[in-house]
């Protein structure tokens, strides 16, 4: 039997252990092999003083916190594709000509191509992408969304795999009732939900409204630790900042990580998976 071997294409060093870090680790338990795309260095974010010092960049700063998330999150591989980071919509940093979201504005073919190359080395018969927000709006996760979906459907059309054809294509997604108690709990405490985060650029109403539907959920409770050590390698994006409700409020709410099948298309919206690899012959 073939092995199992599932490709995530993501944007930023973080976006592995935010996202899916307690995913990952299920999927190897379940023996699949696992591949990360990160399309960025991570050039932009901002770090406190205290972690910045000891690095001559941001780059190395976020590339070194990724190092320590690979002890957790054990790919086969990751694929670091070297676009800029682009930084939030609008900002100057995502008119840099080498960012992400302006090469995949300027020259989307190129993005692709490099999806494409990774997807033709690895060969996954299951891609896990962001959904067509870019989970809350950020540029470099659109782009590599749209590039992404463009590479599985160049290789999924005839002859252009070389043999090679992926088979699935999901978008990890945000589940609705965290993201009505955190539009709530924003409320409670006085704040607009519009304008969340450390850069006041999340709005929670836009990603309640981009959640899609749910096809697939995979029970990933029993992998809490790792995702929790995984996301402190973050430290420099707020990974360390864990605490006791939000542990709690994982366990109650997280249990499950959610995904939206894309190919095959589901003949209708209702959740009939528990396996991304169900109904695949190997
Ligand atoms: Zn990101």
């Amino acid at each position: 039997m073939e092995r199992r071997r599932l490709l995530i294409s993501y944007a930023h060093p973080d976006d592995e252990s935010f996202g899916l870090g307690a995913a990952v680790p299920k999927w190897i338990d379940d023996g699949v092999e696992v591949y990360l795309i990160c399309a960025t260095n991570g050039d932009v974010g901002t770090a406190p003083e205290e972690l910045r010092g000891k690095f001559a960049s941001m780059a190395e700063l976020r590339l070194s916190e990724l190092a320590c998330a690979r002890k957790y999150l054990k790919f086969e591989e990751v694929f670091m594709l070297g676009y800029r980071d682009s930084g939030m919509p609008g900002s100057e940093t995502a008119r840099h000509p080498d960012s992400l979201a302006y090469l995949w504005q300027h020259q989307p073919e190129r993005v692709t191509a490099d999806v494409m190359a990774v997807m033709r080395r690895v060969k996954p018969q299951v891609v896990v992408t962001f959904n067509r927000y870019g989970g809350y709006g950020h540029p470099d996760h659109i782009a590599i969304q749209r590039a992404t979906l463009r590479a599985f459907e160049c290789l999924q059309a005839d002859g252009a795999g070389k043999g090679y054809r992926p088979q699935k294509l999901y978008y990890a997604s945000f589940p609705k009732l965290t993201t009505r108690l955190q539009i709530l709990s924003a409320r409670l405490r006085g704040q607009d939900p519009r304008r969340m985060g450390r850069n006041k650029d999340i709005d929670i109403i836009k990603i309640l409204e981009h959640v899609e539907p749910v096809h697939a959920r995979i029970a990933i409770a029993k992998y809490f630790d790792v995702w929790e050590k995984a996301s402190r390698c973050h430290a420099s994006q707020g990974g360390g900042r864990i605490t006791r409700t939000s542990r709690l409020l994982r366990r109650l709410l997280y249990s499950k990580q959610g995904f939206t099948r894309v190919y095959p298309q589901p003949a209708r919206d209702r959740v009939d998976e528990d396996d991304l690899f169900a109904g695949l012959r190997l």
